[in-house]
C-alpha cells in the first residue's frame, strides 16, 4: 500500500515516520520545496514535491494540514487522483471537515489521531506518536467499508488504538478533553497575567514548577490550532466552557461560604473520576 502525505509538520511528519519504518513506501507533498528535501533527509519520506500530482499514484493519502486548509487541499487533490485512492484527514475537528469532503470523494472517511505535542513543523514530528494513543475515524452511513479497511491498516500500523464513532459524537466528546482544556488552560495562563503586584508576578514566575508546567502546556500551545478549535467546533466547546464556568462558580461560592464539606467531597470526586479518562 503506497502512502501519500499532504503537510509535512508535525503529524504529517511523525505519520511519514511510522509508516516507513514499517514498510510502506511514502510520497510527500509540501508547499516549500526545502521542507520536501528536509524530509527525505529524515526519512520521513521516500519522496517528496510541491505538487499534488505526485500523489496520483498512491493508494491512501492522509491530509496533514491545518484544519482551514483541509478541504481546500482536498478540492485541489481530487483531479489528480484514480478513483480507488482512499483519502482521509487528521484534524481535530470532524463534522464540518466531513459535511464538506463527502460530496467531493466518496473514499474517503475522517481521522483523528489523539497524539501530538505544543511544537509544531516537521523539527517537531518524531517517531512513535501514536502507539497505544486513541486514532478515530469517523464515517458515514455512506461510507464504503472497504475504504475504512484501508485506514484502520495504517492505523494498525501506527500501533494506535483504534475507535469509531459519529462525526458529531467525535466533536462532543473532544470538546470535553482536548478543546476545553486549551481554553481553561490558556485563561489559567492570563489569570495570572492579571497580577498588578509585579513583584509577586516576578515570584509566582520564579516559584512556577510541575503543577503550573502540567496545567499550563495545551493553553501555552499553537494559537493556530486554538483558534480552529473555536471556530470549527464552536457549539460543542461553547457548551463545555459554559459547563466549566458553573463548576467554577460554585467553586468559589463553596470557598466563600467556607462549605468545606462540599468543597471536600468534590475534590473526592475528582480524585476518583481522573483516572476513568486516563486508564
Ligand atoms: P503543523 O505542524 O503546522 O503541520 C501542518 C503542515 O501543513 C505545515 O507543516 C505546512 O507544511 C502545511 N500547511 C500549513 N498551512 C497550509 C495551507 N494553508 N495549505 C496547505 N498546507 C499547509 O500542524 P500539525 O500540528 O501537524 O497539525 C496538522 C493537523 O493535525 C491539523 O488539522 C490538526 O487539527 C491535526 N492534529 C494536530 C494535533 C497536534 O497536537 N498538533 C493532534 C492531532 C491532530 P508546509 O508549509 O511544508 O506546506
Amino acid at each position: 500500500m503506497k502512502i501519500g502525505i499532504v503537510g509535512l509538520g508535525l503529524i504529517g511528519g511523525s505519520i511519514g515516520l511510522d509508516l516507513r519504518a514499517k514498510g510502506f513506501p511514502v510520497v510527500g507533498v509540501s508547499r516549500q520545496a526545502h521542507i520536501c528535501q528536509e524530509a527525505v533527509r529524515r526519512g520521513v519520506v521516500d519522496s517528496a514535491g510541491i505538487d499534488l500530482k505526485l500523489l496520483a499514484t498512491t493508494d491512501l493519502i492522509f491530509i496533514c494540514t491545518p484544519i482551514g486548509a483541509i478541504v481546500p487541499t482536498v478540492k485541489q487533490l481530487v483531479s489528480h487522483l484514480t478513483i480507488d485512492t482512499v483519502l482521509t484527514d487528521v484534524g481535530s475537528v470532524k463534522t464540518a471537515v466531513v459535511e464538506a469532503i463527502v460530496p467531493l470523494w466518496q473514499n474517503f472517511v475522517g481521522g483523528h489521531p489523539m497524539a501530538g505535542r505544543a511544537e509544531s513543523g516537521l523539527d517537531a514530528a518524531e517517531p512513535n506518536m501514536f502507539a497505544g494513543k486513541a486514532y478515530i475515524l469517523t464515517p458515514t452511513d455512506a461510507t464504503p467499508r472497504a475504504t475504512i479497511e484501508v485506514v484502520q491498516r495504517a492505523i494498525f500500523a501506527l500501533e494506535a488504538k483504534y475507535y469509531q464513532c459519529r462525526p458529531e459524537d467525535h466533536d462532543s466528546a473532544v470538546a470535553w478533553i482536548s478543546h476545553l482544556p486549551v481554553f481553561s488552560s490558556a485563561s489559567l495562563i492570563s489569570a495570572c497575567l492579571q497580577e498588578t503586584d509585579p513583584k509577586i508576578l516576578a515570584l509566582a514566575e520564579a516559584f512556577a514548577s510541575s503543577g503550573f508546567r502540567d496545567t499550563s502546556r495545551v493553553g501555552g500551545g499553537s494559537p493556530e490550532l486554538g483558534m480552529m478549535m473555536a471556530q470549527y467546533n464552536q457549539v460543542a466547546l461553547l457548551r463545555s466552557l459554559s459547563v466549566y464556568r458553573s463548576q467554577l462558580d460554585q467553586v468559589i461560592a463553596e470557598i466563600e461560604q467556607a462549605n468545606w464539606t462540599a468543597l471536600e467531597q468534590r475534590l473526592q470526586q475528582t480524585q476518583v473520576a481522573r483516572p476513568q479518562f486516563l486508564s
